[in-house]
């Protein structure tokens, strides 16, 4: 039977195609191995993604040859590839393609060339330079400016005023050789930050170092969970188990979110190991990540850092693998495959045999009970390396303010003053809102009816500068309406409603005409450097008051800043989520990490309408055990994760009657072909029940394990026949639940 290779081509970027593979290579070709192969009239190159016993097309033609020596994919990290297709339900070649960016595959972003001129004996001979600079006095500059060693052309011909002709002459002549060299695109250039030395640790620290290094040396569980409250000295801690990896010829990968991945955090690394640091950024152009990936795959660069997707990064020798903030939602990839890098992490230090740690200062619930029953190995760090305290938390109910305000306004009286008294020391503020959901909706005051989008089905967000209502999904526009569209109430103070960070800046300026106050969400940042100069002025006390979302929430330190305040923290509470409440208590606390981390004590300030909610309860008494017991009660209840697995399928398409019965035969099919502990709910209208235009149900899916869940659901999916009209998806593990 002829052998069939699956190959991504790089001229047609988001297909694979079928191609036989010649007898004679059938022993030297892998998946992974660059090929040349005939493309319409073309001969284009691509990598085979997966060889396949049979193909739908008919008339295949033949791989030409294999481009290059070895392919770029290691088999271990096809392994994890294979491991990400099957666990979450995606196409191999979707996975092949994760773990090899698209920056890698292309030829187009090959390594840059630079000519370069290198001096030759004849060069140092004195004698011969000499007559030379009797006869051609420009080519012997050019000799002069060589005396370093070589040099790239183009600065050559710059520095001396030679042309390229006189170069070359001196070639001939026998004074340079002159050759192509691949030179690498290194993101930091001419960057340069300062060495510094281990710090001596504390206890704390030290016992966390020496368990890591157990499970690095084999000894005990290879995953530590670190739960280290915020500045307790984790990156500390890392930065110290990589040098003892590192000192052992191994390599490592350190996984950051996106969002904490910024130039300090970076420099941090950077400080201590050097050039051994590749960093893999989305901000990346294609040519750098190109040569970044190359760096660590040749085993220049022998520490990864990065957000998800360096997850997948070709370190050699790997043998520990960070995983930093390790709750944060942002490790889920939102497009197939759907992996979420903490698990994938875990996953690959097996495969690998290699250690990993999960870091938080508010441990997953998942990962916190994987410690508690002993598959991780959990150290605790409870003690700030400064030894301050937490600041202190205060609630203010925002019902008792309603009532006696008569109104709801975006400040109590608690935070006015708070903010106040800060102004007057010359402390700064940071005011927290937490947009997800329903932040900037409007709200009618008087019976709850939210403004929402025709197509969308979610509140729609209110817009100041234009005065309109907008579409967050998908972007439809109106304007703000005069009274509650509801035609019960019709309330005329509807228009004045919504929270959102704007609307806390503009009543901010009207309380503090004089403070200096500063606004950052994705409205207002939108340019790159934007966001750095904000922090930057923020950092150097330009600014009092920083009104912000997610993007303040995390990571960031300030020691100027003595009071936060929360403007509403239920706008994440009452999310369709069981993680709601997870999610809440994570960003409380992480908010209350960002106060007073200098000498003066911090103080939080949350204004809620559920003061009395068990997540911001536990979150005011910094009570992380407590929360977890209770929650992971409430779960264990309901088969929820980590006590149970589960997976949504989502199905859209722009008639509801069609996508309603398509998800009604699909459940069908899986309640028969899985077994009576696979729990199949649904089809059910998402909570996002339409988006663009489109109608989304979803099917629920739950059982013990996720195999359960898995195994059916492929064989079922093998068979189904789709109508065209209707697109789907399968998050397994999904974290949105939207
Ligand atoms: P975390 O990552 O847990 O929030 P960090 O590692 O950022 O904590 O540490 C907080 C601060 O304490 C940093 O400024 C760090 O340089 C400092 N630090 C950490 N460990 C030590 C130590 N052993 N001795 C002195 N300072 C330390
Ligand atoms: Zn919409």
């Amino acid at each position: 039977m002829p052998r069939i290779a699956r190959i991504v081509v790089d001229l047609a970027l988001d297909r694979e195609f079928d191609y036989l593979v010649p007898d004679e290579w059938v022993d030297a070709l892998k998946i992974g191995s660059r090929v040349a192969v005939p493309f319409g009239r073309r001969e284009a190159h691509g990598y085979i993604v997966d060889f396949v016993e049979t193909s739908p097309h008919a008339g295949l033609k033949s791989i030409l040859k294999p481009v290059g020596t070895k392919p770029l994919i290691e088999e271990h990290i096809l392994r994890l590839a294979r491991w990400v297709a099957d666990y979450y339900v995606a196409p191999v070649e979707l996975a092949v393609r994760t773990v090899l960016p698209s920056a890698v595959r292309h030829t187009r972003a090959s390594f840059k060339e630079v000519t370069m001129v290198t001096p030759t004996d004849l060069a140092r001979d004195p004698l011969a330079v000499a007559a030379l600079r009797r006869k051609a006095a420009t080519q012997a500059r050019v000799i002069d400016a060589l005396a370093a060693g070589p040099a790239p052309m183009p600065e050559l011909t710059d520095l001396t005023g030679a042309g390229s002709a006189a170069i070359r002459a001196l070639a001939r002549k026998g004074f340079v050789t002159i050759g192509k060299r691949a030179m690498r695109r290194r993101p930091d250039a001419g960057h340069t930050v300062l060495p510094t030395q281990p710090l001596p640790l504390m206890p704390q620290q030290a016992e966390a170092l020496a368990a890591i290094r157990e499970s690095v040396e084999g000894v005990g569980p290879p995953v530590t969970l670190l739960f280290g409250v915020t500045g307790s000295g984790k990156t500390e801690v890392y930065l110290q188990a990589i040098d003892h990896v590192i000192k052992k010829g191994g390599g490592c990968i350190v996984l950051v979110p996106e969002i904490s991945l910024t130039p300090q955090t970076v420099d941090r690394f950077r400080s201590r190991f050097g050039d051994t640091i590749a960093v893999l950024h989305s901000e990346l152009s294609t040519g750098e990540r190109h040569d970044e990936w190359h760096r660590i795959h040749d085993g220049e660069a022998r520490i990864a850092i990065g957000p998800r997707s360096a997850v997948f990064a070709p370190v050699r020798r790997l043998g520990l693998i960070v995983v930093d903030e390790e709750h944060e939602h942002s490790y889920k990839q939102e497009d197939v495959p759907r992996y979420n890098a903490r698990d994938v992490a875990v996953m690959r230090g097996r495969l690998d045999g290699c250690a990993v740690v999960l870091g938080s200062a508010t441990p997953s619930l998942e990962s916190f009970h994987n410690a508690q029953r002993g598959k991780y190995r959990l150290v605790r760090m409870p003690h700030r390396v400064d030894h301050r305290e937490m600041p202190v938390m205060r609630i203010v109910d925002l019902r008792q303010e309603m009532e006696k305000e008569g109104r709801l306004n975006v400040l109590s009286r608690d935070l006015k003053e708070a903010i106040q008294s800060r102004i007057e020391r010359a402390e700064q503020t940071i005011l927290f809102l937490n947009r997800r959901g329903f932040a900037t909706s409007l709200v009618c005051p008087s019976c709850g009816t939210v403004a929402r989008c025709e197509h969308c089905s979610v509140a729609m967000t209110y817009h100041k500068p234009t005065d309109r209502l907008l579409c967050h999904i998908c972007g439809a526009q109106q304007a703000v309406p005069e009274r509650c569209p509801n035609p019960e109430c019709k309330d005329p103070s509807f228009k004045y409603a919504g929270i959102g960070t704007q609307r806390v800046e503009e009543t901010l300026r009207k309380v503090f005409p004089k403070a200096r106050i500063a606004r950052m969400d994705s409205d207002t940042m939108t340019r790159k450097d934007a966001y750095r100069k904000t922090l930057g002025a923020f950092r150097a006390g330009q600014i009092d008051v920083l009104i912000g979302t997610q993007m303040i929430a995390k990571g960031l330190d300030f020691p100027g800043v003595t009071l936060v305040g929360v403007v509403q923290a239920d706008m994440s509470l009452h999310l369709p989520d069981f993680r709601a409440g997870e999610r809440t208590f994570q960003l409380l606390t992480q908010v209350a990490g960002r106060a007073g981390r200098g000498d003066r004590e911090g103080e939080v300030i949350v204004q809620t309408f559920s003061p009395f909610h068990p997540a911001i309860q536990a979150a005011r008494r910094l009570d992380y055990d407590g929360f977890a017991a209770e929650e992971l009660e409430f779960r264990r209840e309901l088969g929820y994760p980590p006590f149970g697995r589960l997976a949504v399928i989502t199905l859209r398409c722009a008639q509801e009657e069609l996508v309603k019965l398509t998800g009604v035969a699909l459940a069908e099919k899986i309640v028969a072909a899985a077994g009576p502990e696979t729990r199949t709910a649904g089809p059910t209208p998402a909570p996002l029940a339409k988006a663009r235009g489109e109608f989304r149900y979803q099917i629920m899916l739950r059982a013990q394990t996720t195999r359960r869940i898995t195994e059916p659901l492929k064989a079922v999916l093998r068979e189904f026949k789709w109508p065209d009209a209707v697109a789907w998806s399968v998050d397994v593990d999904a974290l949105s639940l939207l």
